[in-house]
């Protein structure tokens, strides 16, 4: 079968499955679903692109595709390689940062249609209770990247650029802060998460 791989992302299933449950806390299907696309996006980077390039990642939904990267490319949040834009879609794209160019790969509806288990799900049409993970994750690696879809894409420079501007002292709290937030901190200008108790 096509969509069979001897490995992802470097990984045997079995190794590539431990690793996100190791990371992650459970199997999360949406998170094996992004490392495949990982894994396509980092062959399209490598095929097109050459070897060894160290690619840059965006990810376009809050949960379970930022792990993916995590576990899977150098990049994370703490080292500002990995950015996440909160659209709520299931894309990612990995990019050069050099040149700005990449490959966008996203979990395709219209493909996944071919896959009932793996469609329904993802539709939020079935239960948990209904559709066992064991059976779930069949049908994603079945699926494979017959469920996904790719481009080639360049990098705005609002999202690829970093924004690093001087640091001062709060007058409201005392406390160091981006002077790009204006005279006082975010905090002291009334948009805190929190109170003090
Ligand atoms: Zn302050």
């Amino acid at each position: 079968m096509a969509s069979a791989r001897a490995s992802i992302c470097g990984l045997s299933r079995d190794d590539f499955l431990q690793k996100i449950e190791e990371f992650h806390g459970f199997t999360a299907p949406g998170l094996v679903i992004g490392g495949l696309m990982v894994d396509m996006a980092q062959e399209l980077i490598r095929d097109n692109m050459g070897e060894g390039i160290d690619a840059d990642a965006i990810v376009e939904a809050r949960h379970c595709l930022p792990d993916a990267v995590q576990i899977f490319t150098p990049c994370t949040i703490g080292n500002g390689w990995l950015k996440i834009v909160d659209w709520g879609k299931f894309a990612l794209s990995l990019y050069d940062k050099h040149v700005k160019r990449g490959y966008r790969v996203w979990f395709d509806v219209s493909k996944a249609a071919l896959f009932p288990n793996l469609y329904n799900w993802y539709m939020k049409k079935v239960s948990k209770k209904d559709l066992p993970i064991d059976i779930l994750l069949e049908s994603i690696f079945e699926a494979g990247r017959d469920a996904l879809s790719s481009r080639a894409v360049s990098i705005l420079n609002t999202y690829s650029g970093e924004k690093k501007g001087g640091t001062d002292i709060c007058d409201g709290c005392g406390e160091a802060y981006p002077v790009v937030q204006g005279s006082v901190c975010l905090s002291c200008r009334g948009e805190s998460y929190f109170e003090l108790s």
